[in-house]
């Protein structure tokens, strides 16, 4: 019953999700504005069923244990490395993200970034600003006709590669696996090839050993030159002691970042970089996927993904629990069953209800190397008695009804 259900929303998640969750009839909603201390949440917890937050709120295992009721946690945000994903496996707790609700956000960006280096905005920005009239066309170009380098072609990098043929710019692209080229972009068949051919490179990869400093003295010499670097993916991907002396030396002619080896935790915190105060560079706080549409995005898509695992127990995109795709039950009770993933519980639970005369119309599993999840449809009048019986399967984590 929705009204049993507590829901705890943490960091100000929007209030779209906040009102979405009272529209479809859960009525005990808690929305607080800042994150919690492990303290505060080890009070807190105890009754919670759902709970939502943001990067701020750090999900520890004991957290975890003192949560009785918990069924999922739904990160409010790109990342989930504020959970301690390994505990919350464990205790069977689903946790999900919207990893793709900022692709656009970040995509625009990198265009925006693009045509202001190329066009050496910063530096008449800041001339202008200090009451210095800097009109002239050298060294402006348009981005017409011009290649972007895009290395990573996931979600963003693809993106990006749409927009920029709408700008009339020709695409390269670098990516270790083989990928589907949109429009009229073309696979580069090395890194060496797309730097060599590229005007502006930008950077789409993920934050892995491979791409830790994939960008250094090494290889930005065969950038061309007066090439111009963005980085929107990850800190680490550009040695920026290399890259800043690229640009003193001229061979690298601007360059945008928005992520660094090391950011400063909170507004207002000092920060520093070899990268400040070099011509035509834009720097900004990490906030390439930060709009008010990624944040409207990111609460329809989680509240969403724990909508469907309320209701019909579809743990589509969780990062825990195996993920499990699954049709509506139509009248009947569903059961949802997580276990320690052993032999033999399949069969236990099935003998188990058989010998009791209960009817399985539909059963769905789907494991991982540490829990197994089996989801199982049975007649309306027996299922209170199923999902008593399944409680004590052995290796059994958690059972839950659904009505
Ligand atoms: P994605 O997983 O969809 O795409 C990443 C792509 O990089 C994949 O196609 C993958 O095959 C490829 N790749 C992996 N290793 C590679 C390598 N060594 N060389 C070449 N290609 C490689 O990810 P996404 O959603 O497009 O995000 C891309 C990056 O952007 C991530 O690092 C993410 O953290 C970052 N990001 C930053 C912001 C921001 O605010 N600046 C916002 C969102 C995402």
């Amino acid at each position: 019953p929705k009204e049993k259900i507590r829901i705890l929303l943490l960091e100000n998640i929007s209030d779209a999700a906040v009102q979405r969750f009272k529209d479809e009839g859960y009525t005990k909603v808690d929305k607080l504005s800042k994150a919690l201390t492990e303290d505060e949440l080890i009070k807190e917890i105890k009754n919670v069923h759902i709970l939502g937050i943001r990067s701020k709120t750090r999900i520890t295992k004991k957290v975890l244990d003192a949560a009785e009721k918990l069924q999922a946690i739904g990160c409010f945000c790109i990342g989930v490395n504020q959970v301690d994903l390994a505990a919350a496996t464990n205790k069977g707790v689903v946790v999900f993200n919207a990893p793709y609700s900022n692709t656009r956000s970040v995509a625009e960006l990198v265009i925006a970034n693009a045509i202001m280096l190329i066009r050496r905005i910063p530096d008449k920005n800041m001339a202008a600003h200090e009451g210095i009239w800097m009109k002239d066309s050298k060294g402006s170009y348009e981005l017409r006709g011009k290649t972007l380098g895009i290395i990573g072609y996931g979600n963003i990098g693809s993106q990006v590669s749409v927009l920029a043929e709408a700008m009339g710019m020709k695409v390269l692209f670098y990516d270790i696996e083989t990928k589907l080229p949109l429009g009229n972009a073309k696979d580069a068949k090395t890194l060496k090839e797309l730097l060599q051919k590229s005007d502006v490179v930008t950077l789409h990869v993920p934050d892995t050993p491979q791409t830790k400093y994939l960008i250094t003295k090494n290889n930005l010499r065969y950038f061309k030159k007066g090439a111009i670097l963005i980085n929107y993916a990850r800190g680490e991907v550009v040695d920026l002691d290399d890259l800043s002396k690229a640009i003193k030396d001229g061979h690298i002619g601007g360059a945008a970042l928005d992520v660094y080896p090391w950011e400063p935790e909170k507004n207002g915190d000092q920060f520093s970089s070899p990268m400040q105060h070099l011509p035509n560079v834009i720097l900004t706080p990490h906030i390439g996927g930060s709009t008010e549409e990624a944040q409207e995005n990111i609460g329809m898509d989680v509240s969403n993904k724990l909508f469907n695992l309320i209701e019909k127990g579809i743990t589509n995109g969780s990062h825990t629990v195996p993920a499990l795709a699954l049709p509506s039950q139509e009248n009947v009770h569903r059961i949802l069953h997580i276990h320690y993933n052993k032999p033999g519980v399949l069969s236990e639970i099935n003998t188990l209800l058989s010998r009791n005369n209960i009817n399985i119309t539909g059963q769905y599993l789907k494991t991982n190397d540490e829990i197994g999840y089996v989801v199982l449809d049975v007649e309306k009048g027996v299922s209170k008695k199923a999902a008593a019986l399944l409680k004590d399967v052995k290796h059994t984590i958690k059972t839950r009804l659904l009505y």
